[in-house]
């Protein structure tokens, strides 16, 4: 069974300034569209032939897993946006936002920081683990928190072509307009 790229709840150019059109363009068009045309390439004949994403990214390795992952990740991060500007955390989240980190202000600059500092490629997280617990974290290259047997709730992409077209090396004000995009109500599903 083939995978296919998602169709967003929004147009490409909702989301600019912060990601423009021809960063979704490339981004989703192209990258996210090449990771799931690699996957459908790796995977016939393979023990992952029918497995899903979340299999793969828990068991696979190589190739198949950097796809499967980057898949994955990508989906998520862009279902984690809006357009017209952000909400704020609703419900359980807000509240385990709040017990977790103090304030959400404080949850932010943690979260960028962690953002900010991926040495190269990579993804940071906002997770939970068995407990409800709040955790963020830092991914090289396709990393994934599902692997760690944490469950995803947010995600920044600091791979450069998340945001090259718009901010060059200015990796920190991508990461601070990142928070105005957040579609809170979704990623609060989430937890
Ligand atoms: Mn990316």
């Amino acid at each position: 069974m083939a995978f296919e790229l998602p169709k967003l709840p929004y147009e490409l150019e909702s989301l600019d300034p912060v990601i423009d059109k021809r960063t979704m363009e490339f981004h989703y068009g192209k990258h996210h569209q090449a990771y799931v045309n690699n996957l459908n390439n790796l995977i016939p004949g393979t023990k992952w032939e029918n497995a899903s994403l979340e299999d793969m990214i828990k068991g696979a390795e190589g190739g198949i897993f950097n796809n499967a992952a980057q898949v994955w990740n990508h989906t998520f991060y862009f279902f984690s946006f809006r357009s017209g500007g952000s909400t704020e955390p609703e419900g359980a989240l807000a509240e385990a936002i709040k017990t977790g980190f103090g304030s959400f202000s404080e949850f932010k600059e943690q979260f960028s920081k962690a953002a900010a500092t991926v040495f190269g490629s990579g993804w940071a997280w906002l997770s939970k683990d068995s407990a409800g617990k709040l955790l963020i974290s830092q991914e090289s290259n396709a990393g994934n928190p599902l692997r760690s047997g944490l469950t995803p709730i947010l995600t920044c992409d600091v791979w450069e072509h998340a945001y090259y077209l718009v901010y060059q090396n200015r990796r920190p004000d991508y990461i601070k307009d990142f928070w105005n995009i957040i579609n809170w109500e979704v990623v609060s599903a989430r937890f």
